[in-house]
């Protein structure tokens, strides 16, 4: 097993005082680094820097990131879904790590696009039916993992095929 204790940290983001979501940590005593590459070549889109090193995850508008020594998660409840959260990544890491001789590792570093190369593709109306105040917005956060193309409705209509096309293959590789 590679992970056997942790402390848990749980706190509102110093970006988003007042936040009803919380983010949390877990603080490993064990050097998770060999596990990444194992891990960047079974999640579907991860995003792996090995120069950190770091690989961040999206998963269900939750976004998860593996370092050295912690694993941080994003957009919770509250304690008790932290705790089940980072557990069961807990649970994935060393269920990877344990399997690592059935794994080719993966070195691959996958370039998330921007907000702007998105936003370039969208139907730039503000219409809000995303839910979003703004095309804009809705970029970031479907750059982020929050959103998905199908969130958009207005992409599916005929005259906006190509830029859907073009959406759903620059978002191919990354998409959780
Ligand atoms: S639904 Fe699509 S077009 Fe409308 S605001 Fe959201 S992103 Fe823009």
């Amino acid at each position: 097993m590679l992970i056997e204790e942790y402390e848990l940290e749980v706190f509102t983001p110093p970006c988003e005082p007042g936040a009803e979501r919380f983010s949390a940590i877990a603080h490993l005593k064990d050097d998770i680094t060999g596990v990444l590459p194992y891990l960047n070549a079974t999640l579907k889109g991860a995003i792996y820097n090995p120069a950190v090193p770091a690989l961040s995850w999206t998963r269900g508008g939750r976004k998860v990131v593996f370092s050295a020594s912690q694993i941080a998660v994003s957009n919770l409840r509250d304690r008790d879904e932290a705790i089940r959260v980072l557990e069961s990544e807990i649970e994935r890491v060393n269920r990877t790590w344990e399997r690592r001789d059935e794994i080719t590792p993966s070195f691959h570093v996958r370039k998330r696009p921007t907000p702007l190369a998105i936003y370039r593709l969208l139907p730039q109306t503000n219409c809000k039916k995303c839910g979003e105040p703004t095309c804009y917005v809705f970029a970031t956060k479907l750059a982020a993992g929050q959103h998905r193309l199908s969130d958009c409705p207005p992409l599916t209509a005929p005259e906006y095929q190509e830029s859907l096309a073009a959406l759903q293959e620059m978002l191919a590789d990354v998409a959780g």
